[in-house]
C-alpha cells in the first residue's frame, strides 16, 4: 500500500532533522529521493544511507528566483517528480516589538516564499505524470498562538492556507496538497535550548498529552502516508502530529476534581 517503487520525491532540506527522517522514509518504501539542503556534505552523509539511487542538488531557498531555479535544476537531473516535501524552515523565536523587517522578509522568503515557487515550478512535472502529492511542513504554531513567534505563526497559517488553495487549483490534475503541523520536535532547532535550560525538557513535555517530545521519523512516517495511495482521497489537509500538544488538554488531570454527572 506504501509502495513508492518507480516513483521520484523531492524533499527539501533533507539536510538533518524532520527533512533527514522524511527522505529516509521515502527511500525506504521505494523512493529514488532528490535531497536538497545548503550543506554538501550533510547531504551525502544522508544520501549515503539510502538505497535507491539518491540525488544530491545544494541551494539556498532564502534567494529571491531560488524555488524556480532549484526546480530547473532538478528536473535537469531527473525525469519528473512525484512527490515533494517542502520542509525546509527557519524559526524565528523573537518579540514583536523587536522584529526586524529583514528578518519578517527572511523568514518568509524561506517558509512561503520558495516553497510556493518550488511548487508551482514542479507542478507540471507532476501533471505530465499524472498527478503527485506535495506535503508541506507547517508547524502546530499555525493552529496554537504561540508566544513571542508571530513571524514564524505567520509563515505556517501561510502554508496552512496555501495548502488549501493549492490543492482546490490541483485536485483536477490529481495533484493532492497536503500539510503537517508538527508540535514540538527534538531536531537542531531545539538543541540548544533544551541542553542549556534547566527543567525546559521535562515542563513542555508536561504539556503533551502523550508526555513525549517527537522525534523526526514520528513526522516522517506521516510524510510516507501523504505521499503514497494510504491518503489517496485525502487532499487540503493539515494534519497536526504533536502528541496532543496544541488541541489536547494534558494539564487538567480528571482525578483533581470530583465527577460531576447531571
Ligand atoms: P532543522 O533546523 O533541523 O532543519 C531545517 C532544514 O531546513 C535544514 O535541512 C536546513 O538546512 C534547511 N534550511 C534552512 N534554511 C534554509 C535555506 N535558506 N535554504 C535551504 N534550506 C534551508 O529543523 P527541523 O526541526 O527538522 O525543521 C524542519 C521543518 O519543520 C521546518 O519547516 C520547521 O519550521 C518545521 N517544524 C519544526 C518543529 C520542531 O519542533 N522541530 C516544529 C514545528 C515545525
Amino acid at each position: 500500500m506504501n509502495d513508492l517503487q518507480g516513483k521520484v520525491a523531492v524533499v527539501t532540506g533533507a539536510s538533518r532533522g524532520i527533512g533527514e527522517a522524511s527522505a529516509r522514509a521515502l527511500d525506504s518504501i521505494g523512493a529514488q529521493v532528490v535531497l536538497t539542503g545548503r550543506t554538501v556534505e550533510d547531504l551525502e552523509r544522508v544520501a549515503e544511507e539510502l538505497s535507491n539511487s539518491p540525488v544530491i542538488i545544494p541551494a539556498d531557498l532564502a534567494q529571491a528566483g531560488a524555488g524556480t531555479e532549484l526546480a530547473d535544476r532538478i528536473l535537469n537531473e531527473v525525469e519528473g517528480v512525484d512527490v515533494l516535501v517542502n520542509n525546509a524552515g527557519i524559526p524565528m523565536r523573537r518579540l514583536p516589538e523587536k522584529l526586524t523587517e529583514a528578518e519578517i522578509d527572511l523568514v518568509f522568503a524561506i517558509n512561503v516564499r520558495s516553497l510556493l515557487t518550488l511548487s508551482i515550478a514542479l507542478a507540471d512535472s507532476m501533471k505530465a505524470r499524472g498527478g503527485g502529492s506535495i506535503i508541506n511542513v507547517s508547524s502546530v504554531a499555525s493552529v496554537r498562538g504561540p508566544g513571542a513567534r508571530v513571524a514564524y505563526a505567520g509563515t505556517k497559517g501561510a502554508v496552512d492556507a496555501m495548502t488549501r488553495a493549492l490543492a482546490s487549483d490541483w485536485g483536477p490534475d490529481g495533484i493532492r496538497v497536503n500539510s503537517i503541523a508538527p508540535g514540538l520536535i527534538a531536531t537542531a532547532i531545539w538543541e540548544e535550548s533544551r541542553n542549556t535550560i534547566p527543567g525546559l525538557i521535562e515542563e513542555m513535555e508536561g504539556q503533551i498529552a502523550l508526555k513525549r517530545w517527537g522525534f523526526g521519523d514520528d513526522i516522517a512516517d506521516v510524510v510516507a502516508f501523504f505521499a503514497s495511495d494510504a491518503s489517496k482521497y485525502v487532499t487540503g489537509e493539515t494534519l497536526v502530529v504533536d502528541g496532543g500538544l496544541a488541541r489536547v488538554s494534558a494539564s487538567a488531570s480528571p482525578q483533581v476534581l470530583p465527577e460531576l454527572i447531571e
